[in-house]
């Protein structure tokens, strides 16, 4: 099939590269023309593993290319995906002005049939709009269906979570429509659930709604167990055990980030008081991750006493291992309130310092985490990246100035730090040392 994707981020380059991967034609198209010149280059604008191969081999074939010239890329495709951002206003409002301004430029360029489907997460009620908005603006006569067909990759294993997916949900109000979307997903062999357009707009917002409040359930949990001693990781093993729960999205940390979560949490409680109904319980679940990410700071400040002078070795900047993307990420905002309080800031991250390089400020990037360790009074783990499993502590131990491990993730096993000889702070454990 001929496809384009509009939006070449994240979301619109895994899609375009998975598609053109199964056979089909695909154009990105974006109106950052920087990016566009890079990936004609063969420059992949964010990491993600598998994609700049991806991309290089379907270049090759001749099934995907790059362009921003969104009219020539409406007129040679029949489907066209809409995967621009949708970020937050200061309000929690999701921002659309994207979509509409690409839904306008789309029906200015249709000159047929176009199926428009909605790949960007976005609030119930959204296909409305973008129905009405093309509606007013292509010329008499021209056919077209809008779907919804909202995408679940995570970042950092989004190639696999595109070829693989639990399910695939199409949000339809046309056999054509439908009968379009099916044929190209079918290569997946993946469950397809067929709904109307508010439902698939809505299981969306539901899915990332639903996982973050077991993120704060578990998070809330730990903060019992800190109080009592307890041990959280203990207790997720005993309730994930149970099939009716599971043990996935049961972590406890310094609380969820990412461009997604915290934004589609804010446009749901929006979409959901706009429309009547108070949806107390998704308040809750985000004061609790706002309330988790402060709380790492009073771990903190337990065992150094006074921040102001010390160094802190930071390990981890992206919201997640195996991405670059700093977006609302944890660690951003940590180094912040470290930096208020007078810390010095050491850090590494094994891809996203290009990006934090950016944004934060008087922050001394190094080279790995040794580096970051040396002279600094205590390290602070924030992202679980695989590399920062495989430290060697009794390398770290002697670069500290003290053998202070602060884990933000649990990843560590707390007897083989404190055989190690150091003192060891997790989250929702006890502190050993
Ligand atoms: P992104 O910021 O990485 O990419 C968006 C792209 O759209 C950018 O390249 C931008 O230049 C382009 N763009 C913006 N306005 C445009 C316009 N008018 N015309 C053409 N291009 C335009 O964002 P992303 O992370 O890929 O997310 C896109 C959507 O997918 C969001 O709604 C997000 O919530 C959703 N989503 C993201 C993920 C994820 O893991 N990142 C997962 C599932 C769903």
């Amino acid at each position: 099939m001929k496809i384009t994707i509009m939006g070449s981020g994240y979301v619109g380059l895994v899609t375009g590269a998975c598609f053109a991967e199964l056979g089909n034609t695909v154009i990105c198209a974006d109106n950052d023309a920087k990016k566009i010149s890079g990936l004609k280059k063969g420059i992949s604008p964010i990491f993600e593993p598998g994609l700049e191969e991806l991309i290089a081999n379907n270049v090759k074939a001749k099934r995907l290319s790059f362009s921003t010239d969104i009219k020539g890329a409406v007129k040679s495709s029949e489907i066209i995906f809409i995967a621009v951002g949708t970020p937050p206003q200061d309000s929690g409002e999701a921002d659309l002005t994207g979509i509409e301004n690409v839904a306008r430029n789309i029906a200015l360029s249709m000159s047929g049939y176009r199926l428009i489907v909605e790949k960007s997460t976005v609030p119930v009620e959204t296909g409305e709009w973008v129905k009405k908005t093309i509606s007013s603006h292509i010329g008499s006569g021209i056919k077209f269906d809008v779907a919804s067909n909202p995408e679940f990759l995570r970042e950092g294993s989004a190639i696999s979570d595109f070829m693989h997916p639990d399910r695939i949900v199409i949000g339809v109000e046309s056999k054509k429509a439908r009968d379009l979307l099916i044929a190209l997903y079918r290569p997946l062999n993946a469950p397809i659930v067929v709904t109307n357009i508010k439902s698939a707009e809505l299981i969306k917002h539901a899915s990332n709604a639903f996982l973050a409040t077991k993120i704060s359930f578990i998070n809330a949990i730990s903060q019992i167990c800190d109080k009592v001693g307890a041990d959280v990781e203990e207790v997720a093993q005993g309730m994930g055990l149970d099939r009716r729960i599971g043990r996935s999205f049961l972590s406890t940390g310094i609380g969820y980030g990412g461009s997604c979560f915290p934004k589609d949490l804010d446009a749901f409680i929006h979409i959901s008081d706009k429309i009547g109904y108070n949806f107390s319980l998704l308040k809750s679940v985000k004061a609790i991750n706002e309330e988790q990410r402060r709380f790492i700071l009073k771990k903190i400040k337990s065992v150094l006493w006074i921040i102001k002078d010390k160094t802190i070795g930071v390990l981890g900047l992206s919201f997640k291992p195996d991405t670059d993307d700093i977006r609302n990420a944890p660690a951003i905002e940590l180094i912040r309130a470290l930096q208020e309080e007078g810390a010095k800031i050491k850090v590494y991250d094994p891809q996203a310092m290009k990006k934090a390089k950016q944004v934060l400020k008087k922050v001394i990037f190094c080279k790995n985490s040794y580096e970051v360790c040396k002279g600094s009074d205590c390290l602070l783990v924030v992202t679980e990246w695989n590399e920062f499993k495989e430290l060697d502590f009794a390398k770290i131990k002697k670069l500290l100035k003290r053998p202070l491990l602060i884990d933000g993730r649990n990843m560590y096993e707390p007897e083989k730090l404190i055989n190690a000889g150091f003192t060891y702070v997790g989250i929702g454990r006890k502190t050993h040392g």
